[in-house]
């Protein structure tokens, strides 16, 4: 290499440092990124499914660490019992109904404007996957339901793009990152999603603020080491961790299963639409109505349990009517339900998701 050329790459370095000599300051000392690092992650793209607890922390630290470009996806609006936790949005967007990818967008903006952070209202599908997935260098899972998660999965084993799953529900949460090609894929550590109305979601069972800080954070320590390109760092194990039980389990992830039906047989049925929900309007009604690709049944007693006291049940043996803010869901014994009060295939999903499981 000449002189010449040293001279030049110090002065690309140079350059983004002097774009911003304080912003980043702290980050460009500490040892493990440094200038170059930073500079990596000044030019990394990155996609957050979801925006609700999860996702506003993280979006906060990923657009404070300068990221080049943020786009945050969500299907969702703002409500009252989500200010508890999410910590990118307050009472005005509550009273302006306003979509959190919106809300999120406008906040972190002001925030750095260095960032493009682009606030898309859509729902993560089969049929929406590959547009707004495509050229991200890192994933981000901020979802609320396991079908994204096997969908962003499939996604990120077909194309090679690292994604990092976190959930939480009332004290307790649980991350990991995955390396398509290195490590152990969503189906190689779970083979399908839990059984619907087994799995509590923080409409049914709670969550407290500190639990989402956690797990996010952890998320995002992964996520800058990747960006950094600092892969020798990342935790290649399972972290789980309970605020309130006093509790902080580190699990081996499996070994990557040869079989897997992702990341081994390269199948990928969830973005081919093949498994996971699918959701329809039904002309004339003010309703949707979801049905389970894989037809795994509901436990219509147990989902009674979980849902009293958030609203008004009926039940007969053929079906769960619960009447839940201003929205109606029928659920039948073979998974399928409709959501009365929307006509938008999202909102009904969400509520799905939220009430019913996935
Ligand atoms: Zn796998």
């Amino acid at each position: 290499m000449e002189w010449e050329d040293l001279i030049v790459t110090e002065k690309a370095g140079n350059s983004a440092r002097e774009q911003s000599p304080d912003r980043y300051s702290r980050q460009i000392l500490f040892d493990g990124i440094g200038g170059e690092g930073q500079a990596r992650i000044i030019a990394s793209r990155v996609a957050q499914v979801g925006c609700g607890a999860l996702g506003t922390v993280q979006a906060s630290l990923l657009v404070r660490a300068g990221v080049g470009m943020l786009r945050i996806i969500d299907r969702d609006f703002v409500e009252e019992s989500n200010l508890q936790r999410q910590i990118l949005f307050d009472e005005e967007d509550v009273r302006a109904i306003m979509p959190k990818a919106v809300a999120a967008e406008k906040k972190l903006r002001a925030v750095n404007s260095l960032v493009k952070v682009e606030g898309i209202v859509e729902d993560v599908n089969p049929s929406t996957a590959g547009r707004l997935l495509d050229g991200m260098d890192l994933i981000m899972d901020a979802a609320d339901n396991f079908d994204v998660r096997f969908l962003v999965n499939d996604f990120a084993v077909k194309h090679g793009i690292p994604w990092i799953y976190g959930a939480c529900v009332g004290s307790y949460g649980l991350t990991f990152p995955i390396l398509p090609g290195e490590s152990a894929c969503l189906r190689c550590v779970f083979e399908s999603a839990p059984p619907a109305a087994l799995s509590p979601s923080c409409d049914t069972a709670g969550v407290i603020g500190p639990i989402v800080g956690t797990i996010a954070s952890m998320q995002v320590a992964e996520a800058l080491k990747i960006l950094a390109g600092r892969r020798d760092r990342v935790n290649r194990r399972i972290t789980a961790v309970d605020l309130w039980d006093n509790r902080r389990d580190i699990i081996d992830l499996p070994p990557r299963d040869p079989e897997c039906p992702c990341c081994g047989k390269r199948e990928f049925p969830y973005l081919d639409g093949a498994l996971g929900a699918d959701a329809t309007t039904l002309c004339g009604r003010n309703s949707v109505q979801i049905r389970r690709r894989d037809n795994s049944g509901v436990d219509l007693e147990e989902l009674a349990r979980r849902l009293a006291g958030l609203g008004s049940l009926e039940r007969n043996r053929f079906l769960l009517r619960a009447v839940i803010d201003k929205y109606q869901l029928t659920i039948f014994a073979d998974g399928r339900a409709i959501v009365t009060g929307t006509y938008d295939l999202g909102v009904a999903k969400s509520l799905y998701a939220r009430y019913v499981g996935t």
